[in-house]
């Protein structure tokens, strides 16, 4: 990931599985099925955060 100001945080995730496929960077994974975001990987694109219908991925600065 590159200096940027903020990160995705996943927090309240419904498992809906709307956001499966959805990561570029593959940074999305699941932990007994909820969602968790690899800060390593993402780049920030917010193609999850837009796709979520539970807002359960959010921009955090
Ligand atoms: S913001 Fe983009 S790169 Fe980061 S986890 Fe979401 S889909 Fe992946
Ligand atoms: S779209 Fe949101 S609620 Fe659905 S699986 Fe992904 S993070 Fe969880």
């Amino acid at each position: 990931m590159d200096e940027q100001d903020g990160f995705i945080v996943a927090m309240g995730c419904r498992k809906c599985g709307r956001c499966e496929n959805i990561c570029p960077n593959g940074a999305l994974y699941r932990i007994n099925g909820f969602v968790n975001v690899d800060h390593e990987k993402c780049d920030l694109c917010m193609k999850c955060v837009k796709v979520c219908p539970n807002k359960a991925l959010l921009y955090m600065e």
